[in-house]
Formats: C-alpha cells, sequence, structure tokens
C-alpha cells in the first residue's frame, strides 16, 4: 500500500510521522525547496511563547525516517483516478473515461506535477495548506505605498531577527495593530474569521513590548476572539502586565505623513467618535486564504468547497474523508485553524488513512 501525502506543513509532516510509525512507506510532495515554509520565520508560538524553532526541529526530525521520501521542488497539479490496468476511470466528478468493466477493478490515485512527472498511491492525504492575505488589495490601508505599513507575517520576521530598528531607522514611538484585514471584510469577499490573527496580534503585542518597553502600543479590533485555552489569559496579561491599549474600532484609512510616519483614520465604535492617529508602524493582521495548491487540487478533484478551501463530507465525525475513496484532507487547506489543532487535524487523518 502507497501513501501519498501533498503539502510538507507541520500537518504533512505529522501525518506522515504517524503512517511511518505504523510501518507505511509514505512519499511527500512539497512545491518549495524546503519543507515548513509557513512557520520558519515565526518567533514564538501563543499561547506559550515557545520559540517557533523548537517545533520546527522537531517536525524536521520526524522526517529522518526511512520510510519517508520528501520531494522537494516538486509542485502536484493535478490528481485523477485510474484504474490498476492503466485505464482511466471515470470516477465521481472526472471528466475522463473507461469502460463500464472497469468499474470493479482496483484503482489507484495518479498524482501529476508541474513538470508532468506522475506517481502513483493508494491513499493521498491532501496538506496543501493556506497563503496569507494580499494586504495590496485593501489599497486604503497604504500597503506597498506608504514606509511604515507592514504586514503581521513581517511583523512575525521583524520580531524574530529585531529588524524595527532597520525598517524605521529609529525606535518606534508608537505601533498599532489593525485586526480582521481580509477577513469578516466584505470588500475582499471573505466573509469568515480566520480564527488566530487576533491571538497573533495579542502575542504579537506583548512579544514588542518585551523588546521595545518604552513604545506605545494599540490595537484596533471590531471583535476580540481569544476562544483557546490560555488566549483569554494572554489578552489580560498584555493589558495589566504590558500595557498594551485595545481600540474597538475600524480603521478607514491609513496613509503617509511628510516625516516617514503613518496617519491613520478610524472610528472608535464604543464612544462612537471618529479618530486620527499618528504610528510609527500600521501592522495589518492579515487572515488566512486557500493557497493556489489548494485551490488548484480541489478544482482538479473536485473538492473545492467554500471560498476555496477543502470541502470534506462532514465536519464532525468525517472531517478528514472527501467525497472520493481513498482521498482524505487535513488542516487549514480546510479551513484557517492554528497550527496546534492543524497537527491534531492531521494526527487524525493518518488515523482515518490507516482505518479505512
Ligand atoms: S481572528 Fe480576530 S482578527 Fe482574525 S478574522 Fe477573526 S475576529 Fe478578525
Amino acid at each position: 500500500m502507497k501513501y501519498a501525502i501533498i503539502g510538507a506543513g507541520p500537518a504533512g509532516i505529522e501525518a506522515a510521522s504517524v503512517l511511518a510509525a505504523h510501518g507505511k512507506e509514505v512519499t511527500l510532495f512539497e512545491k518549495a525547496p524546503s519543507p515548513l515554509k509557513n512557520i520558519a520565520d515565526k518567533a514564538f508560538l501563543f499561547p506559550n511563547f515557545a520559540p517557533a524553532d523548537e517545533m520546527v526541529q522537531t517536525l524536521d526530525k520526524k522526517l529522518q525516517n526511512e520510510l519517508i521520501t520528501v520531494l522537494y521542488d516538486t509542485e502536484i497539479t493535478d490528481l485523477s483516478r485510474v484504474a490498476l490496468t492503466g485505464t482511466v476511470e471515470s470516477y465521481g466528478d472526472y471528466a475522463a473515461t473507461m469502460p463500464q468493466s472497469s468499474f470493479a477493478i482496483p484503482s489507484e490515485w495518479k498524482l501529476t506535477d508541474a513538470k508532468g512527472h506522475t506517481y502513483f498511491a493508494n491513499k493521498v492525504l491532501v496538506t496543501t495548506g493556506y497563503t496569507p492575505f494580499d494586504a495590496h488589495r485593501k489599497e486604503e490601508l497604504g500597503y506597498g505605498i506608504y514606509k511604515g505599513i507592514h504586514t503581521s507575517i513581517e511583523m512575525e520576521k521583524m520580531i524574530r531577527h529585531k529588524l524595527f530598528f532597520l525598517m524605521i531607522r529609529r525606535p518606534p514611538r508608537r505601533i498599532v495593530f489593525l485586526q480582521c484585514v481580509g477577513s469578516r471584510d466584505e470588500k475582499s469577499g471573505n466573509h469568515y474569521c480566520s480564527k488566530v490573527c487576533c491571538v497573533t496580534a495579542v502575542k504579537q503585542a506583548i512579544e514588542v513590548k518585551k523588546l521595545l518597553p518604552n513604545t506605545d502600543v494599540f490595537v484596533f479590533y471590531m471583535d476580540l476572539r481569544m476562544w483557546g485555552q490560555g488566549f483569554e489569559e494572554m489578552y489580560r496579561q498584555s493589558q495589566e502586565t504590558y500595557g498594551v491599549r485595545f481600540v474597538r474600532g475600524r480603521i478607514s484609512e491609513a496613509s503617509g505623513t511628510f516625516d516617514g510616519r503613518v496617519q491613520i483614520k478610524a472610528e472608535d465604535t464604543l464612544m462612537g467618535l471618529p479618530m486620527k492617529m499618528t504610528t510609527d508602524l500600521l501592522v495589518l493582521m492579515v487572515g488566512m486564504e486557500a493557497s493556489e495548491g489548494t485551490r488548484q487540487i480541489g478544482h482538479s478533484c473536485n473538492i473545492c468547497g467554500d471560498y476555496g478551501f477543502i470541502h470534506t463530507i462532514d465536519p464532525h465525525l468525517q472531517d478528514n474523508l472527501t467525497s472520493h475513496k481513498d482521498l482524505y484532507a487535513a488542516g487549514t487547506c480546510k479551513r484557517p485553524m492554528s497550527l496546534t489543532d492543524s497537527v491534531n487535524d492531521a494526527r487524525a487523518a493518518a488515523l482515518a488513512m490507516l482505518d479505512s
């Protein structure tokens, strides 16, 4: 029995290690030249501020298993079902043909990469993950136009590499975080909540205050969704220990000032007052969108759900199963979720693959 996993992120690696622990040979297909692209630049993880490097090293070690093969620079662009006779089977919604007689013939998955190479597997797990929302699409927020406006992904790198001084050439007096950029947003078409950006903003605000205690830190939010264990405590700690200030309101516009700072126009929705503020850095908490790979695989197998994420049979008891036999999905290719949830979901997917 051959197992294939598309995507060598945390979910893909975790699932591969569970399958290998059960004696299964697994091939991981990764389009990047190295694994764990989305967490490689993270500084610390919420809610316990564990260094992200520790997780990267642990997951990296799991790859050092003789039953696991990783093919890098290998982008799977198409998945189809092939009968073991070599005849392409008409399966589900696939636009392929097969003789009626071959319905009873066992089949396997054919994976085709961007260079046209093909691979075969009996069971396939999709862990193609997410991509951060492109902040250029919110042009009123000035990203890519004015200095001092960055995404939360860039902020994570700044914290990790302590780059504040390089970015603005002086210690920042003020840093403002803006929640819900590209999520819960009519204009970008993403009505869903990305689930992790609230807690990430609180985490980054605390990290900034640890590095730069004299910097004023504000967080503009619509709602604060501190849903996980330890998140609410972090939120309290950010105010009581670190003096982070929270403003319920939306920023409608950001622009540059003559001295290289950022001016924001906002509304304090608790006070019902418009306000203006000048800041050295504006951090846009960008949400999660389905990655290109997720959309591609979703379309190629007709398992594309809302907003381009992978659709599973049932969110309660069969959340790793797709409408196709022997095709599974795990992690953020299904919907926004935290790193912890993604890894746990991958374990569940691996067990589902072993079960059936
Ligand atoms: S997690 Fe918070 S910031 Fe992110 S979309 Fe949901 S409410 Fe907005």
